[in-house]
């Protein structure tokens, strides 16, 4: 019983934090940075599709597009805002004046005005230096608020800029009239706990809304987001199975089942419907969803190993922390070369059939084998034939012996 009160203190110090904190916006940006994805074209049906998908999952925002690529996009993007979605839909521009127009000309209702920050992309893309970024936060802040839309400034490569640097840049996108400060780990440069310290001083130096953007690159992007979210932002961008530039960006599924389970903190995801979501960007973009994906993968709750899948018969709480009925699944058990007595038996059970003690290891031995063999787990079918080979061949052994 030790292991219920254990549970139940876990339980209440995750409500004491999801009262102490409000709830996790979660930013899903599938439908532009997802897209960026090589090979990745949504045609506009798919894209609404997609987005139905991610409101029906309780996603309370969408990056919807780029409006300045052109008159398509502008259409797609004007037809999801068509759908009156219950989700808000925000556009992704450059700092320019033009990237506005093209936004309003998309209907949304707020925009991410992207601008690098740090020196190397600034001395590359900007002439004149860290003074015109802030110029133009300034100018085209102005210009937006103007026209009636929200406005998140996008550090772009947040990451590598100067600290004192990202605190101008956060105080002047503030005087200009931005709700929101985006943090982007473009080149995905950042640890937990360099993130964590960063997003930590923001908090400190500004009441503006933040939102962390996590790229993939060493496989932290949900570990990056959990920090910065730890030290006090309040967004996060994340899209369906991480699909994005390079390697991808934080995932939507981890993001919001780590956020629950592990900080106790709120997202109004719906866990249920995070599979339909990946299946349907999945089909899209045609990026087969991993059968080892976190949360979404096939075998995800499927278990061979002979120890895990005893503990499990056993009691679920032994090898289970994720409860898959949350997600809308079930734990699976499959037999191959790594399972035991205890499977091979309740497998038999399913078929309705039974074996004695040193029938099941002759099975057991066979099924070993043939998952050796042939690499693969043993279906049902071949399960009930090597039973009914070493039945037989039983029968026949007590027929014939004197
Ligand atoms: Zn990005």
């Amino acid at each position: 019983m030790a292991r219920r009160s254990n549970n139940d203190g876990l339980g209440k110090a995750q409500s004491l934090l999801s009262t102490a904190f409000p709830r996790v916006i979660l930013n899903d940006t599938t439908l532009r940075d997802g897209e960026q994805a090589p090979g990745v074209a949504f045609w506009i049906d798919e894209k609404l599709a997609i987005a139905r998908a991610l409101a029906r999952a309780g996603v309370p925002e969408i990056e919807v597009g780029t409006p300045a690529i052109g008159v398509h996009e502008i259409a797609a993007i004007r037809a999801i805002v068509a759908a009156d979605l219950p989700l808000k839909a925000i556009a992704w521009c450059r700092m320019r004046l033009d990237d506005v127009d093209a936004a309003v000309a998309s209907g949304v209702g707020m925009i991410n005005l992207s601008v690098p920050v740090s020196d190397v992309q600034i001395a590359a893309k900007l002439r004149g230096g860290r003074a015109e970024v802030l110029d133009r936060i300034t100018s085209v802040v102005n210009y937006a608020r103007m026209k009636g839309l929200d406005v998140s400034v996008g550090g772009e490569d947040s990451s590598r800029a100067s600290v004192d640097f990202l605190m101008e840049v956060v105080a002047v996108a503030k005087e200009a009239g931005a709700r929101r400060f985006r943090l982007a780990d473009t080149l995905s440069v950042l640890d937990p706990f360099t993130t964590f310290n960063l997003v930590a001083i923001l908090r400190e130096a500004t009441d503006l809304e933040l939102e962390i953007h996590a790229h993939d690159d060493l496989g932290l992007a949900t570990a990056n987001t959990l920090a910065a979210i730890q030290a006090g932002a309040s967004h996060a961008s994340v899209t369906v199975i991480g699909l994005g530039e390079r390697a991808g960006n934080a995932p939507l599924e981890e993001v919001a089942m780590a956020l629950v389970q592990i900080s106790g903190r709120e997202t109004g995801i719906i866990p249920s419907e995070l599979v339909r979501v990946a299946n349907v960007v999945s089909e899209a973009a045609k990026r087969p969803v991993p059968l080892n994906k976190a949360i979404v993968g096939g075998h995800v709750f499927t278990h061979e190993s002979g120890i895990h899948v005893d503990g499990l018969l056993k009691d679920r709480h032994t090898y289970q922390a994720l409860d898959p009925v949350v997600l809308g699944r079930d734990h699976d058990f499959v037999i191959g070369k790594h399972s035991g007595i205890a499977s091979i038996k309740a497998s038999l059970a399913k078929l309705d059939l039974c074996a004695s003690t040193a029938e099941l290891t002759t099975i057991l031995a066979r099924v070993r084998a043939h998952a050796i063999a042939t690499k693969g787990a043993v279906t049902l079918e071949k399960l009930t034939a090597i039973w009914r080979e070493v039945s037989d061949a039983n029968t026949e052994r007590h027929v014939t012996s004197p």
